[in-house]
């Protein structure tokens, strides 16, 4: 029951602007470790893209290389740190693709995978995760929801946000 209770902790940011949604996501990246999950979810122009592209800074991928969201590809390695996954599954429809694609191999891996759209995923997520969500509310202005799971995210959530 307590732990319940826990899992259903959420932390609320507002920011003001691309370059604050961006900074956070830069603090929470100095937090993770191989096989981290974070699950980004929003209308599209939301800002999760913008999120991760902080993260990508906060994992030190150099910054000269672009992060955009990889509508085309399903899929964007960057090297970091350590690896970074960012996975847009914007385009992915039936309950089988997740499955087929072999995702779970990235998620349990050597990196860090980042989900835009992770609503789309049918399979079960990773246990230790964090799902943060998106709500656009003025032209520059977000608000940035994050929803810890397991003990070490709610830690985590609770530091980026103090
Ligand atoms: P998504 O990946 O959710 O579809 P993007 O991150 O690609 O969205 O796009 C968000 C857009 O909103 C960008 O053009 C960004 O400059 C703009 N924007 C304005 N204010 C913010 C904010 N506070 N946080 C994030 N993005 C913002
Ligand atoms: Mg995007």
């Amino acid at each position: 029951m307590a732990k319940i209770m826990l899992d259903q902790i959420t932390t609320t940011i507002t920011t003001n602007n691309s370059s604050e949604t961006q900074s956070i996501g830069a603090a929470l990246a100095a937090f993770l470790t191989p096989g981290d999950f974070i699950a980004l979810k929003g209308d599209l122009g939301a800002g999760k893209t913008e999120f991760a592209k902080g993260v990508a800074r906060g994992l030190d991928v150099d910054p000269s290389i672009l992060v955009t969201s990889p509508t085309y590809t399903l899929l964007n390695i960057y090297k970091g740190r350590i690896p970074m996954y960012h996975f847009d599954l914007y385009r992915l429809a039936g309950d089988n693709d997740v499955v087929d694609l072999g995702f779970n191999e990235y998620f349990s891996g050597d990196g860090v995978s980042i989900v835009e759209w992770s609503e789309r995923l049918n399979a079960e997520l990773p246990q230790n995760r964090v799902e943060i969500t998106f709500l656009w509310q003025a032209e520059n202005s977000r608000i940035v929801e994050f929803q810890p799971f397991g003990e070490r995210f709610i830690e985590i959530v609770s530091r980026i946000s103090s």
